[in-house]
């Protein structure tokens, strides 16, 4: 990608054979980097089995339903301007549902958007002294195993809160950096203080949820390499209270905004509604609300040399919105406001247009009629790297 003063941009050689799209009225900016989903998770018919029970459903599902499933998912995010997002495993130690989910994401890289997968683990109670078998075997063969197959970069531990479990929690931290793996730590119950200081002592790259921490925990996380990712969807649909945002940047702290996208739980995936409830529930400013979805994103997964931001050599993952003001997407809760979706230099989702009395006339609609479609598009752009 190319980004510059309108004389320098045309008088490069690429430029040449470029297209030019006119942005103007609207706002140009990078595309959203969805940094937490648990997208591969059963669809609300399954929404009252709770945690285990979706996992078992989610063990019964074969890889080809899930596969289907998880694009309808992954097209509908880019029609609300999402270009990179995380997906999440969370099968419990069940290898051959993990792994099956983990290949499912491979083969759904880059078709269209840029899928970073996660193993996530819900650590299990401690049975006796020590550590729990399964657990054991989890750090001695499976994690390994993924590692080896280069099936997921990072490793997401899910914390319950229970002070039981916080060597298991810290024995999982060593484990995954041993293996390669970046970490996470899934805060989403109270109790959060033990998993902050556990996820800051050994260079978790990012806690998240933290629905329940308190604001005083700002500056365990203030000067760390570990970043606070923050879901106000999940509060906005369980009714929780929302992390302490405010706190947290104001000690310095970087927050990253994601969706928690959870087809049953959490069942909003557009990133636009995630910023606009930063900015009217947790006293976030649209600008900050804004890097949090998207540079910030982007350094929770490893991926800001890339994407993230529009800056000459990353990719031209970017979006242009039907509003002249960036600001606008803090007020407008609950409307799509994306023309276009433009992932590596290409369209993956154009806004449609809505038919008019004549155009019906003419052309009569066959069933349901065409609507806005995610269809890969080589047009070139002036854009494109
Ligand atoms: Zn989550």
């Amino acid at each position: 990608m190319e980004v510059g003063p309108t004389r320098r941009v045309e008088n490069l050689a690429e430029a040449r054979k470029a297209v030019e799209i006119n942005a103007a009225g609207r706002v140009v900016m990078p595309g959203f980097v969805d940094s937490h989903t648990h997208l591969a998770f059963p669809p609300p018919a399954s929404g009252e089995l709770g945690t285990e029970g979706a996992a078992r459903a989610l063990r019964a599902t074969n890889g080809q339903r899930l596969e289907t499933r998880a694009r309808g998912y992954l097209q509908a995010m880019a029609r609300h301007g999402t270009t990179t997002v995380e997906v999440k495993t969370g099968c419990g130690p069940d290898e051959s549902a993990e792994l099956k989910i983990l290949r499912v994401l491979s083969a759904l890289e880059r078709d269209p958007l840029e899928v970073v997968p996660t193993f996530l683990f819900r650590l299990p109670p401690v049975s006796g002294n020590g550590f729990h078998a399964e657990a054991d075997w989890v750090f001695r063969e499976l994690m390994p195993k993924i590692r080896r197959r280069r099936l997921a970069r990072f490793a997401d531990i899910a914390w319950e809160g229970d002070p039981e479990r916080l060597d298991c929690l810290v024995r999982c931290l060593e484990v995954a950096r041993t293996l390669g793996f970046a970490s996470k730590v899934h805060a989403d119950l109270p109790g959060s203080q033990a998993a902050v200081t556990a996820a800051v002592g050994h260079f978790a790259s990012t806690i998240d949820h933290l629905e329940h921490a308190h604001p005083s925990e700002a500056c365990l996380l203030a000067g760390s390499c570990t970043m606070a990712t923050l879901l106000p969807c999940v509060s906005f649909h369980s009714g929780a209270g929302n992390a302490p945002a405010r706190a947290l940047i104001d000690a310095g702290v970087a927050v990253a905004l994601a969706t928690n996208f959870n087809p049953a739980h959490t069942p909003t995936l557009n990133m636009q509604t995630v910023v606009a409830l930063a900015c009217l529930r947790m006293a976030m400013t649209p600008a900050e609300a804004i890097c949090a979805a998207t540079i910030n994103g982007a350094h929770a997964l490893g991926r800001a040399d890339r994407t993230g931001s529009l800056e000459p050599g990353k990719t031209a993952d970017l979006l242009l919105l039907d509003v002249s003001d960036y600001r606008e997407l803090a007020r407008r809760f609950g409307t799509n406001l994306v023309h276009m979706t433009m992932k590596r230099g290409e369209f993956i989702y154009k806004e449609g247009a809505v038919a008019r009395r004549e155009d019906r006339r003419h052309n009569p609609p066959v069933g349901q009629s065409a609507g806005p479609a995610v269809a890969p598009d080589s047009s070139r752009s002036l854009l494109r790297r």
